[in-house]
């Protein structure tokens, strides 16, 4: 099968990380399409995905903008849109991995007759989107896609709840090949020493700086930990919440914790980085779609805290397999931080069972197996009036 995957951005986040492990079974024959050039490419380009850049000029709708300026991004779809079209007639299927690569995507399968399918790494919900950009995923995800493949219950349920289709939707979760979060002990040696961490009890956090991501509320409960608890923040602000990066320098020095806090950008040895930690951290306030970096712990052997809501609640269970906090509270992170600096045995345990468990539950061969069989029963299945005609718009 011929596919043509789209992606608004040019940077690495969860949902271009995880397009990767999906791509690249398909990379002979297939083109992951950019609406944005960046460091996502140069990641595709390393794993011999075939990528093209189709947009001249990034589409400016954020996702809290509102309907007059969804409309004034015509202007910039229009070309880009044409260009989709004319490349899709080169493949079987279209794979919107985005938002707006889904008002592309649904377009441009509708032109050029090649089903669509939508995978839904968001909680379409008000907390994430405005009204506008809801109704109009909501929509077009109704209208135009054979499939939604949705990242967990979470983002399945708030799709359905927004008016999304049920029938439509699959739920499949990210895989990952647990050969990569395997660090020898010659190499978290390393790394302590390079960032200072000998003897330090370290709690990482991976995710890009923004303020729902929750970095604030783990430097607040680092005030609650004794001196030998540090934090390492890895990580950048992806989509420009440079006043957020601001306010958690302010925060630390208000705090003292200058030499307890470190900020250590975007980093490519995410694994390694994980294996230096004592624990992980997850500290989103409002509902993860997922959760990537709380399996990339558990296939690390690490201990991991996540944020009660979204996703997160499928992957973690309490006592189990990691730990779960109330999101926003500090002081109750804090209590865990500190059950983990006291009790090693028993969270060496919760972090084995967590490797063990995740590397079968996630194991990228078996999720790709069924995202294999979704396709082709696609394929089977597609036919393009009938199944325009049998769907009804929300
Ligand atoms: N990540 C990375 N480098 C960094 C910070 C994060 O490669 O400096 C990766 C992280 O390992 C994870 C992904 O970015 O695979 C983030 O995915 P997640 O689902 O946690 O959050 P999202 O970005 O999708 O909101």
């Amino acid at each position: 099968m011929k596919i043509l995957f789209l992606d608004q951005s040019g940077k690495p986040g969860g949902a271009e990380l995880c397009l990767i492990d999906i791509a690249k079974p398909y990379r002979d024959r297939s083109l992951v399409g950019l609406f944005a050039d960046g460091d996502f490419r140069k990641l595709l380009q390393q794993h011999d995905i075939p990528v093209e850049i189709l947009a001249n000029q990034p589409i400016q709708v954020r996702k809290q903008s509102n309907f007059l300026q969804s409309l004034a991004s015509v202007g910039q779809i229009a070309p880009l849109l044409a260009k989709v079209v004319q490349t899709a007639k080169k493949y079987d299927v279209i794979y919107a991995n985005t938002q707006k690569a889904l008002v592309i995507g649904a377009l441009a399968s509708f032109l050029a007759r090649r089903p669509l399918v939508y995978h839904l790494h968001d909680i379409l919900s008000s907390e994430h989107f405005s009204q506008t950009n809801l109704r109009i995923a909501v929509t077009l995800a109704n209208y135009f896609a054979s499939l939604v493949i949705a990242n967990s219950q979470a983002s399945q349920t708030a799709f359905v709840q927004a008016g999304g289709q049920e029938k439509l939707t699959e739920i499949v979760y990210n895989g990952f090949d647990s050969q990569n979060y395997q660090t020898s002990e010659f190499e978290v040696k390393k790394i302590r020493e390079q960032l200072g961490l000998e003897g330090k009890f370290v709690v990482g956090h991976f995710s890009r700086l923004a303020p729902w991501k929750g970095q604030h509320i783990l430097i607040a409960a680092l005030s609650e930990c004794p001196p030998e608890v540090t934090v390492i923040l890895v990580g950048d602000a992806l989509f420009g919440e440079q006043d957020y990066v601001q306010q958690l320098h302010e925060q630390v020095a208000k705090l003292g914790l200058e030499n307890r806090v470190k900020f250590l950008g975007f980093r490519a040895d995410v694994p390694q980085l994980m294996a230096a930690c004592n624990l992980v951290a997850h500290t989103s306030t409002a509902p993860e779609p997922f959760g990537r970096v709380i399996v990339e712990a558990m296939l690390c052997g690490k201990p991991v805290v996540a944020a009660k809501a979204g996703g997160a609640i499928e992957l973690v269970e309490h006592g189990v397999n990691g730990f779960l906090v109330t999101p926003g509270e500090s002081q109750e992170l804090a209590q865990v931080i500190n059950t983990c600096v006291a009790e090693t045995e028993m969270t060496a345990s919760i972090a084995n069972r967590g490797k063990a468990i995740a590397s079968v539950r996630f194991d990228i061969v078996a999720i790709n197996q069924q995202i294999a069989k979704l396709l082709n029963q696609l394929s089977d299945d597609y036919k393009p009036t009938n199944s325009r005609d049998s769907k009804s718009v929300s």
